[in-house]
């Protein structure tokens, strides 16, 4: 933040002392909301991406329905021929979100 500071401090914008605390201070504040942005941007996006629940045909429903895993019917974290429940962590079977029948 110093060579930041220092950099503001040469432009010809605020020519008294207070005035590049300000700035420096604004500075700040604005890095770190750019970086709370940054970071709960990333948090939201993983959330998102993990509990997307994808949607299977339900041979049992004749339709598309929402996959959720057996155990806490929770969405499922889909891995090659097996899934790990979101919420447990645990590998679970992906079963109908309406009849609660197995998928596969
Ligand atoms: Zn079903
Ligand atoms: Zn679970």
């Amino acid at each position: 933040m110093d060579g930041a500071c220092a950099f503001v401090s040469l432009l010809p914008l605020q020519t008294d002392g207070e005035g590049n605390d300000m700035v420096c201070t604004y500075l700040i504040i604005l890095g770190i909301l750019l970086l709370v942005l940054y970071i709960s941007l990333f948090i939201y996006n993983r959330l998102v991406v993990g509990k997307k629940v994808r949607q299977h045909p339900c041979k049992y429903c004749g339709h598309m329905v929402n996959a959720v895993s057996q155990c806490c019917s929770a969405p499922v974290e889909e891995r090659f021929m097996a899934g790990r429940c979101s919420k447990c962590g645990k590998s679970t079977r992906t079963v109908c979100a309406t009849c609660k029948r197995e998928l596969y």
